[in-house]
């Protein structure tokens, strides 16, 4: 077994098999960079799951009875515990899932810095207080535990999608049941384990459960489940869709992150140098697979083809291959599939009337190192939508690293062309002027219709400290910072009367 999985302890973990054992109820788990198998991963069944629901129900009893700094030293021990592996756990983020080991180690780094944002947020579930129209009374809000929850997470952020919603849900007094993809499931049970260990340490066993199995056998089961009173999932809007869809019908709370189509509008004042070096990483780093990635460019007709002989030498300069090789800035795609749907965007694009400015297909495997001959490597690409504007794969999430380019004249044009996708997650405006960046940012509304709005920083790489999500099919869902953690408990308006006097609201007598 893989070093690294052995320093994680995960060959002391029963669900984790050499690949060559798996067969029928397993999975393996394959190294995107070389197409190779890490290990085999143990499915749960509809069994399993039952006995984990069991677990988490009896731990949200006497976990939501922890005072709430209480929860939160746990979870400042966790993210601790998080910080002393940082490095291999972000280097199995890496290996799992093909970022680039810097990104890897920073996704583990969001999720040590959700536990401290959480282990302050732990004395500062606050309600407020109203005045009563009634004398003698008194009118407060609180705010309470919700319940077990469950946590859905997409491949391309196998550790800190997970920490965003566990370590504010544990704060908030919930346990968690967290289905991982099946893409990813090792840094999922690397991830639980530290978790899991530390707070059975500390005397709460069962409040971090992990449910590893198939979405027809265990996902839909955890979705319909009437005893998870949250379904928080990530992923796909074709995911949300259904997810939301079963979730309301049994009027349970959903809380949705999904798909983007994100743009990058540069107007012709703009910092172009740094418009540039912004919009690569957007577009390119984690090959092109966040849901923040930058996947359309504005640019004001003036600056039009400067900044795209910028962009096409700043592509040529990007260097592909392994993603634990520290030179490397592009690992691999996540799988032969996704290369292939990278693929026929391309094509349709060119159908389209769109040129290619950069790259345009996949990397050829025979001018890789030998080791990497089997994973999927495809070049970052730039098209340029012909001169009518029109590309309309443009308007689909394509999870790939593919950037298209648009001109306009006016900001307003601009603003409409990015507001007019389905998705709205996360945009951006490059710009010098107070009034650009006021439009963009109308408090009216009629700017940017995206969860998130940024002047002169990219589409891709948000603080833990603001609310993340987006409107539209990105599902309308907020998690992280800012009072994100409000989805994770349950508002109670309290009333006392402290009087003598039976009375009515509104003036009402009733005698
Ligand atoms: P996906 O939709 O294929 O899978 C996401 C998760 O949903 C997986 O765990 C999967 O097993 C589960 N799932 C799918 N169908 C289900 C069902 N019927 N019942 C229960 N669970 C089900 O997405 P993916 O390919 O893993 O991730 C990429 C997508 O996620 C992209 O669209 C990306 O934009 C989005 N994403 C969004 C955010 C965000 O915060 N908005 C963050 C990361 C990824």
């Amino acid at each position: 077994m893989h070093e690294l999985l052995t320093r994680l302890g995960l060959d002391r973990d029963p669900r984790v098999i050499p690949a060559s054992d798996a067969g029928d109820g397993s999975i393996v788990s394959v190294n995107p960079a070389t197409g190779l198998p890490i290990a085999g991963v143990r499915l749960d069944n509809a069994d399993a799951y039952e006995q984990t629901i069991t677990r988490s129900q009896e731990a949200f009893k006497r976990w939501r009875t922890v005072p709430a700094p209480k929860r939160g030293e746990v979870v400042r021990q966790i993210g601790n515990a998080y910080r002393d592996c940082l490095e291999d756990l972000g280097s199995l983020v890496s290996l799992e899932m093909g970022k680039i080991k810097a990104e890897g180690i920073g996704e583990v780094q969001e999720t040590i810095d959700i536990a401290d944002f959480a282990v302050g947020l732990s004395r500062q579930l606050t309600g407020i207080t109203m005045p009563s129209e009634r004398p003698l009374h008194a009118m407060r809000e609180q705010w309470l535990p919700l319940g077990p929850m469950g946590v859905i997470t997409a491949f391309n952020f196998p550790n800190a999608v997970w920490g965003w919603n566990a370590m504010l849900g544990a704060v908030c007094g919930d346990t968690m049941i967290w289905k991982p993809s099946l893409i990813a499931p090792l840094t999922a049970i690397a991830t639980n384990n530290i978790a899991r260990d530390i707070a059975k340490d500390l005397g709460h066993e069962g409040v971090f459960e992990l449910v590893i199995g198939l979405d027809d056998e265990v996902g839909e089961r955890m979705v319909a489940d009437r005893r998870l009173p949250l379904i928080s999932a990530t992923g796909s809007c074709r995911m949300g869709r259904r997810v939301g869809a079963v979730v309301a019908g049994r009027l349970g709370k959903c809380l949705l992150e999904l798909g983007g189509n994100n743009a990058v509008i540069v107007e012709a004042d703009a910092d172009l140098d740094m418009a540039v070096k912004s919009t690569v990483f957007g577009s390119v780093g984690t090959c092109g697979q966040r849901c923040t990635s930058s996947r359309r460019l504005f640019l004001h007709e003036s600056i039009a083809d400067g900044f795209c002989d910028k962009l096409v030498s700043a592509y040529g300069t990007i260097r592909i291959g392994d993603p634990l090789d520290d030179n490397t800035l592009v690992g691999p795609i996540i799988s032969d599939d996704a290369a292939a749907q990278f693929e026929s965007a391309i094509a349709l694009a060119k159908q389209q009337g769109g040129e290619v400015l950069a790259g345009g297909g996949r990397v050829d495997p025979a001018g890789l190192p030998e080791p990497l001959r089997k994973g999927s490597y495809v070049q970052p690409t730039i098209i340029r939508a012909p001169g009518s504007n029109k590309l309309p794969v443009a308007q689909e999430e394509t999870f790939a690293p593919i950037l298209y380019v648009f001109t306009y004249r006016e900001l307003e044009e601009a603003i409409a062309m990015q507001n007019s996708v389905d998705q709205g997650l996360s945009s951006a405006i490059f710009t010098g002027s107070v009034r650009s960046a006021g439009r963009f940012l109308d408090p009216s509304g009629a700017g940017s219709d995206c969860g998130l709005a940024y002047v002169n920083l990219g589409t891709s790489g948000a603080e833990i400290g603001g609310a993340f999500g987006g409107e539209k099919d990105t599902g309308g869902g907020r998690e992280s910072g800012s009072d994100a953690w409000k989805a994770y408990m349950r508002r109670q308006t309290c009333t006392t009367n402290f009087g003598d006097e039976f009375a009515l609201a509104q003036g009402i007598r009733f005698e």
